[in-house]
């Protein structure tokens, strides 16, 4: 997929919004985490665990709150799929409290992140 050249009447990507950049970060070293300890991949992420980080990046794309937006796990939205939920979840879950000692300023982000309710918007994740 190549970008057209006149973006002018687009809103911004969701990229160039600080909050989701960070997110994605903070779930592809959740991810590696979790895929290094469990599945001992060649370097990088397994297939399996991929997927999973693909389709969390896909959603956080398509984030309605945009910079208001608090951690996935605490969302309001639940965008994710029941299946994806899961194994996000797990993923979470093991490497959540790993993450304070391997990405030490990401989780205290993702700490104080946890304290802020993201605000309503119409917009409505399907
Ligand atoms: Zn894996």
């Amino acid at each position: 997929m190549s970008r057209e050249p006149n973006q002018a009447d687009r809103p911004p990507a969701a990229e160039d919004i600080p909050e989701i950049a960070r997110e994605k970060r903070t779930i592809r070293a959740m991810v590696e985490i979790y895929c290094r300890a469990h599945h001992d991949p060649n370097g990088g992420i397994c297939l399996d665990c991929r997927e999973v980080l693909d389709y969390a990046h896909a959603r956080l794309d398509r984030c309605p709150f945009g910079g208001d937006k608090t951690n996935c796990a605490q969302c309001s939205a639940h965008c994710y799929k029941p299946a994806m939920r899961v194994r996000v979840k797990e993923i979470m879950r093991f490497a959540g409290p790993r993450m304070a000692c391997r990405h030490p300023i990401l989780a205290l982000r993702h700490q104080l992140r946890s304290f802020k309710k993201p605000k309503r918007k119409g917009t409505k994740s399907p």
